[in-house]
């Protein structure tokens, strides 16, 4: 899409005059925004012509097929254009098709209920813990544990459910019931170098289980990587551990795949790594890569008929609606980007392409003393800047905002976590579109090397 000059200055201008952008400091806003036009692939072009090589998937990890899918664009139309919405008791075909195409990747998993956000995901899955609990054990076991440093969304519920205190600051009081267990950041070893470090992270969400009384805890919610609260990966044996804590004391396990999901770490879901069964998934960004909102629930049969209704229990089934659940175009949307995937193989894609990108990662770590920690799974990957490799103090904010600052100037637009373990906004993140290339995963190595090089010297 070109846009002509004169309209580029009345965008702009109508932009900083009203439009209230997410996530943006007021001044950020205030000194201007780029105004992109047009995405193909991993690029990016501005309304200045400016093309840029986007590491970050849209910002928030959303385009998991890539900018300029037709394809997607078509059946999206063809839905429409035969069936643009129906909620409640009423089949669709875009939603029958996807939630079997869904489960069909899911072994154990079984029912697929539609939202239209992450959030929203999360709060059904919160929802359907708590009706459990009314209906099966007297509002009792209720309450939800969830871990430092996970992020499960932006609503007041969800937001009590999240582990960053960053952002959370400032929204409280929240809803009761949700409890902290702590985070299992490896690199930031909190219980000494002689402990077996998954087992003990995973014990410290025990202890919190014995201390809350497991009779009052429903479940637990976990992202299998840790994303925005600064790309953290399960310690060996962690999951294991986990679920089989959850199986000791009847706790369901809800894996939160929001970001992870679809091809991101290089398997279907981030979980599929570990061999753990979960309970519930939740999913959203990936499910249809951002060409329609979209967000599934899904969960077991077992939790399915523990919320179907018993004879003369009229209001007994799972009590809940979501209005943009309805829209037709999302599962058409995710079909076609599930099929997309599939075709191209992304997901293997995901995998090599995520080791290449790691594996450059370390050359860079040799070289720049400012990169404490390298990780990742597939194309989820984080950098960890530190000011002493030996103590792991973590590099000041300013610094790892200068290198984003400066990849930006030279084309490469990455993300940085929220403020990491160490308190400061120090991890870089990276998440490009599965359908990244040899020679753009080079090029991210490239940028970050003179970024680096020249911010850090
Ligand atoms: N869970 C995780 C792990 C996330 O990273 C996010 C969003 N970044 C959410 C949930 C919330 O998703 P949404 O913004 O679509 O509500």
């Amino acid at each position: 899409m070109n846009i002509k000059a004169d309209e580029v200055a009345s965008l702009k201008a109508l932009d900083k005059e009203h439009v209230w952008h997410h996530i943006t400091p007021t001044a950020a806003a205030k000194a201007g925004v780029p105004l992109f036009v047009r995405g193909e692939g991993l690029q990016l072009w501005d309304s200045e012509g400016k093309e840029y090589l986007d590491a970050s998937s849209g910002g928030v990890w959303v385009t998991n097929v890539g900018y300029g899918r037709r394809e997607i664009a078509d059946a999206v139309h063809e839905q429409l254009c035969a069936l643009n919405y129906f909620s409640g008791a009423a089949a669709t075909k875009p939603g029958a098709l996807f939630a079997d195409a869904l489960i069909d990747k899911m072994p154990g998993m079984s029912r697929v209920y539609y939202s239209s956000s992450g959030s929203e995901a999360n709060e059904k899955a919160f929802k359907m813990v708590r009706q459990i609990a009314a209906k099966h054990y007297g509002g009792k076991k209720h309450k939800i544990l969830f871990r430092e440093r996970d992020y499960h969304g932006t609503t007041i519920t969800a937001l009590s459910a999240s582990g960053q205190n960053e952002r959370r600051e400032q929204f409280g009081p929240f809803t009761p019931g949700f409890v902290e267990f702590p985070h299992c950041l490896e690199y930031r070893n909190q219980y000494g170098n002689d402990v077996d470090y998954g087992v003990r992270a995973a014990e410290a969400m025990e202890e919190v289980i014995l201390r809350e009384g497991a009779d009052t805890v429903g479940a637990v919610i976990l992202e299998p990587i840790t994303a925005g609260g600064g790309i953290i990966l399960p310690p060996q044996g962690y999951w294991e551990k986990i679920r089989e804590i959850c199986d000791k004391y009847n706790v369901l396990l809800i894996i939160d795949e929001v970001v992870c999901g679809l091809g991101r770490t290089g398997a279907w879901f981030g979980y599929q790594h570990y061999g753990i069964k979960p309970d519930m998934v939740t999913m959203a960004k990936g499910v249809a890569s951002g060409y329609a909102p979209i967000s599934c629930t899904v969960t077991t049969e077992k939790v399915y008929e523990l919320l179907s209704e018993a004879e003369g229990d009229h209001l007994g089934f799972f009590r809940d609606i979501s209005t943009f659940g309805g829209c037709t175009s999302a599962p058409a949307a995710a079909l076609k980007n599930m099929e997309i995937l599939e075709n191209e193989n992304l997901i293997e894609n995901s995998a090599r392409m995520g080791e290449r990108l790691l594996a450059g990662f370390e050359t860079l770590k040799a070289k720049h003393p400012v990169i404490g920690d390298v990780r990742g799974k597939g194309l989820f990957c984080g950098i960890e800047m530190v000011a002493d490799r030996e103590t792991r103090e973590p590099v000041h904010e300013s610094v790892s905002a200068a290198v984003a600052g400066r990849c930006k100037e030279l084309g490469l637009l990455i993300g940085r976590t929220n403020r990491s373990i160490a308190g400061y906004n120090n991890v870089l993140n990276f998440a490009p579109a599965l359908v990244i290339t040899e020679a753009q995963v080079d090029r991210i190595i490239e940028v970050l090397d003179q970024a680096f090089s020249e911010v850090c010297a």
